[in-house]
């Protein structure tokens, strides 16, 4: 009586979850053909309860769906397989075509046996899971996909590519090749990102289209594009593919009504020649990418082992240099600007100098594009913004201090905070500091580089244009961006008085001198190294010279001796 009491209970229990719950119960033979068939499993198909009953679960369920994809398809497979064993299952994934839409079930069994443990049937529940399922494979595209080009993106190629370094054994032969679009970033801020991102859509476009269908190509981010290509390729034909499609990008485009044409740099790395890992194929091609770039635009490099070797030297000084940082071994020169019409000095530049332990005095030339390039410019530019502007504390009020700032420094939205530090620490007065910028800072992102100049004008901070004439020396941001000064590049101050006189050197130097008049600009000739050029340059109407016939670079200690001894009128005749 109590067995047959637990069992209405359990019948009870079961009738609720069929009505109550949108999971249905289902029970069949060993062979998987119905015996038990829940109301709501034929109110889902469609059909009488008694139509179903003695039918194969998988062969109802497949026999709605014969318009899906084979790849769909092949999930009645895999749950057809359960029935041949003797295992339990769990969710597993079915699509159902349900009077015309597309649901995915998922299907839960346990075989049943006899008491001399015979499988003698399964039974289970079925859900249906058609929302969670489409979510997951919403989720699964986003991660391997890129969203603006509908390319793979960097996650799913990285996937593709550890496949061809199978652990435990060598690498499959393949190649690849790293594109990236020369100038993208200076098109994507002038034409607007909207038009950014259809040039990018048009680069997937017509790479894909020099492709074979066994390459992948890829978008890393950015305006970074790589290619797979599976297999042996001898180097000629790996040129004449890169080839091909750096022509294809070369091709002019129409971008909003304009015209435009962009070029690509091309990287490519072997494997497993070059590379015994997917980590190490992407340094190779990356390095390769890099000697591209460094050898000017449009330009092919197959990785080389010297590129290896130039990588580790910078990153042992790269290491090198963060030591550097902490052991202070870093320390700032000061190079004299003199006024040219009353002689009077009028500042000093500050020149970081690193004082190696092993390998002595490094000039900035050899550690400064590493450090910009590596990103340790912002600690080095930080230290050097501090200490110079507490070394200036030490001069005269008049005296005014120069500092130089790499493009990644004045675009970092941390500088107005690093130069208010070092200001408040150390008490300069603002309008003692000028910074010295290069046109690279000003050429990246117009915008941002308009606001952080006026954020820096509004605390009366003078800026001066570094290396006037060598860069683009474009006047549209002359006028935009209402500068200081000019700094007059070394290389016309030198020709100015070389032996046999440079006239189209005097003609560029007159030209600058003018423009920053009639621009209400400063001016300061750099390099100047003999008395015949300071005097040329001060009948021509340069405000300020700075050169080795002023002084060379000296130590702090150094420049107040120089304060002491200087004559104005020593140096003008
Ligand atoms: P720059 O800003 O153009 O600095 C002037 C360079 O010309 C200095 O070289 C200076 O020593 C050198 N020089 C000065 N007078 C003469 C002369 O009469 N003849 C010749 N031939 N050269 C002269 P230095 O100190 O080696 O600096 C090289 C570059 O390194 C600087 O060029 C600047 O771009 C960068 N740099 C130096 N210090 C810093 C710094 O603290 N931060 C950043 N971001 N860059 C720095
Ligand atoms: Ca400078
Ligand atoms: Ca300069």
């Amino acid at each position: 009586a109590q067995i047959e009491q637990q069992k209405q209970l359990v019948g009870l229990l079961l009738e609720d979850f069929e009505e109550h719950s949108s999971d249905w119960l289902w029970e069949t033979d060993a062979r998987g053909r119905l015996r038990h068939v829940a109301a709501r499993l034929a109110q889902h198909l469609g059909v009488a309860t008694g139509d179903l009953q003695g039918h194969s679960l998988v062969g109802v369920i497949s026999s709605m769906s014969r318009a899906l994809r084979r790849a769909d398809q092949a999930r009645f497979t895999m749950l057809s397989n359960h029935f041949t064993g003797v295992a339990p299952f769990r969710d597993v994934v079915v699509p159902a075509l349900v009077s015309g839409e597309l649901q995915w079930w998922s299907l839960t069994g346990k075989p049943l046996s006899d008491d001399s443990g015979r499988l003698v049937g399964w039974r289970g529940v079925g859900r249906d899971v058609s929302a969670q399922w489409r979510h997951e494979q919403e989720m699964i595209r986003l991660a391997n996909e890129d969203t603006l080009t509908g390319l793979a993106n960097r996650y799913k190629f990285g996937k593709c590519l550890e496949e061809f370094f199978p652990a435990g054994s060598s690498a499959l032969p393949c190649t690849l090749f790293l594109f990236d679009l020369d100038n993208f970033k200076t098109l994507n801020d002038s034409l607007g990102h909207a038009a950014g991102d259809d040039l990018l859509v048009e680069v997937a476009r017509r790479i894909s289209l020099e492709m074979r269908r066994d390459e992948l190509l890829a978008r890393l981010g950015g305006d970074e594009f790589v290619v797979l290509v599976p297999g042996q390729v001898p180097r000629d034909d790996a040129a004449a593919l890169g080839a091909r499609m750096q022509a294809a990008l070369s091709q002019p485009w129409t971008v909003q009504g304009r015209r435009i044409v962009i070029h690509a740099s091309v990287g490519v790395g072997f494997a497993p020649l070059d590379a015994s890992t997917a980590d190490q194929l992407m340094r190779t091609a990356d390095m390769a990418l890099y000697a591209a770039k460094a050898a000017g635009r449009h330009v092919l490099r197959f990785f080389e082992p010297s590129m290896a070797k130039l990588a580790s030297h910078k990153l042992n000084v790269l290491s090198d240099m963060a030591l550097g940082l902490q052991r202070k071994e870093f320390f700032l020169h000061y190079q004299p600007q003199i006024d040219l019409a009353s002689g009077e000095l009028a500042g000093f530049e500050a020149l970081v100098r690193w004082q190696h332990p092993q390998r002595g005095l490094i000039p900035p030339v050899e550690f400064i594009p590493i450090a910009e390039e590596s990103g340790l410019i912002e600690a080095l530019g930080s230290w050097v913004m501090r200490q110079a502007c507490s070394d200036a504390t030490q001069w005269p009020t008049g005296v005014q201090l120069a500092v130089n700032l790499s493009a990644s420094q004045f675009q970092s939205p941390d500088l107005p905070a690093v130069i208010d530090g070092a200001l408040t620490a150390s008490g300069l007065s603002a309008s003692r500091l000028e910074l010295e910028l290069t046109e690279s800072s000003l050429f990246q992102d117009n915008a941002r580089a308009l606001q952080t100049l006026q954020t820096l004008r509004g605390r009366h901070i003078k800026i001066a244009l570094d290396d006037f004439g060598t860069g683009y020396s474009s006047m549209s941001y002359l006028r935009k961006f209402a500068l200081d000064k000019l700094k007059i590049d070394r290389s016309f101050v030198a020709a100015l008085d070389a032996p046999p006189v440079d006239k189209s050197a005097v003609a560029i130097v007159q030209a600058i001198l003018q423009l920053a008049q009639a621009l209400g600009m400063q001016t300061t000739a750099e390099g100047v190294e003999t008395q015949s050029g300071l005097d040329q340059l001060r009948r021509m109407g340069c405000a300020q010279a700075q050169g080795f016939f002023v002084a060379k670079p000296m130590r702090i200690d150094h420049t107040h001796d120089f304060i002491a001894a200087h004559r104005p009128s020593a140096l003008l005749f």
